[in-house]
């Protein structure tokens, strides 16, 4: 009754096709994604009455419930409210956005900072903030979709390289005009394959051909580098990396995104990015909680230490039981099962046994790669270790 009061009479081109969209009824069939935790603590989530182990979420340090980012957040609450209900640009400015960025910049060793109220943005202005059209842009194929987004906005030509192949690259821009701008796309760290990017290659390419070099470091930030610095401290190339872009929402237990770089390209950004100029500015709590995690970062390294020693412990199981993990070399961990039918029952039986993941399957990953993502934390216990070795080995029989 209540429902068919919200049904529309009304019938579009554009509600016929939400109405048939097979995707849209797969997922909700296979109730694959959009799962509502009804509790969190540490590694261990529930929903509805099952308890699961959190193998999937990007928060690497486990650091989002540590006393300092709490206190911190409820202080900026009371000091600052909700939000700030505006663009940077227009009334949305305050004390703790400069304070976030003086701290962002001097963390990632760059002269200056912006920062927005989410990664996606960030990463997107990233892109369309310093190119337009006639520009070309270079583009690891498997960069994420902000990029590509950033991309389509900017106007400007596409040239995609293989992934993470440097010569390739070189190959592309032997044949580009040399008098034309071009801009380098990478990630620090690809998200979804944990590789790291051939960065020192890289950077001498964009030296030699002149190129612009952006990197999106959201899931290098926290995991690499001194202090968990990042992909461009790890490779001590940070000054040869025009922009270092990136996310609040994974190793630094917030919200928010960010795009380092020197201070005359920040001043550039934020008069020429659409999604700076108008889009509401981060919240306090959401600033104040990052810059507790990069205070956490500099005086606490045995988060990042032990992020490392769990990443080693969880490859060695992955690795006694042959799972194919796309030779990731960091936390982030895909397990490649290769067509979708796999994912899904690999996906299955770990949550049988407790152990919550998500499945990525083409077109978000290339053909035959279909995937079970999972990231290991800092916070994963000893015990914690043994439930995801029955869930893996019980998995894995049953392929
Ligand atoms: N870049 C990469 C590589 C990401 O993985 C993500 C988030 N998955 C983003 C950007 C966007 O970050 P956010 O979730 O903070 O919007």
């Amino acid at each position: 009754m209540i429902r068919s009061l919200f049904k529309s009479k009304k019938k579009t081109k554009i509600h016929e096709r939400i109405q048939d969209d097979s995707y849209t009824k797969l997922r909700k069939k296979y109730d694959l994604y959009y799962h509502i935790m009804d509790s969190q603590k540490g590694t261990k989530v529930s929903i509805g009455e099952k308890d699961l182990l959190m193998l999937s979420s990007n928060e690497y340090l486990g650091i989002s419930e540590h006393p300092k980012v709490i206190e911190a957040g409820k202080k900026a609450l009371d000091k600052w409210g909700s939000g700030t209900m505006g663009a940077r640009s227009a009334n949305g400015g305050r004390r703790f956005h400069i304070e976030l960025e003086e701290r962002l910049a001097a963390f990632l060793g760059k002269e200056a900072c912006h920062v927005s109220s989410a990664g996606y943005l960030s990463c997107v202005s990233s892109i369309t903030g310093f190119s337009q059209r006639g520009d070309n842009i270079l583009v690891d194929k498997n960069m994420h979709s902000s990029v590509w987004d950033g991309i389509r906005l900017s106007m400007a030509n596409v040239e995609r390289f293989a992934h993470n192949n440097p010569d390739h690259l070189r190959s592309i821009l032997d044949q580009l005009d040399p008098h034309e701008a071009k801009l380098i796309a990478v990630e620090g760290v690809y998200s979804m394959e944990g590789h790291i990017a051939k960065l020192p290659e890289i950077v001498d390419i964009a030296k030699q051909y002149n190129c612009f070099l952006v990197m999106d470091d959201a899931h290098g930030v926290g995991v690499l580098g001194k202090n968990g610095r990042g992909t461009a401290n790890h490779f001590n190339l940070t000054e040869h990396v025009d922009i270092i872009s990136g996310s609040l929402s994974k190793a630094l237990a917030s919200t928010g995104g960010f795009v380092a770089g020197n201070a005359d390209a920040i001043e550039y950004l934020r008069t020429h990015s659409k999604q700076t100029i108008f889009s509401a500015a981060i919240s306090p709590c959401q600033a104040a909680c990052a810059m507790a995690a990069i205070d956490i970062l500099e005086t606490e390294p045995e988060w990042v230490e032990r992020l490392w020693v769990n990443t080693r412990r969880y490859k060695n199981i992955l690795d006694k039981l042959e799972l194919d993990t796309w030779e990731s070399e960091t936390p982030a961990t895909p397990i490649v099962l290769g067509t979708r039918e796999r994912a899904y029952y690999f996906w299955k039986h770990l949550w049988e046994k407790g152990v919550f993941t998500i499945i990525s399957t083409a077109p978000g990953v290339p053909p035959g790669k279909d995937l079970v993502r999972t990231a290991i934390s800092a916070s994963h216990t000893d015990k914690d270790f043994e439930r995801i070795e029955e869930a893996f080995t019980y998995a894995a029989s049953k392929l």
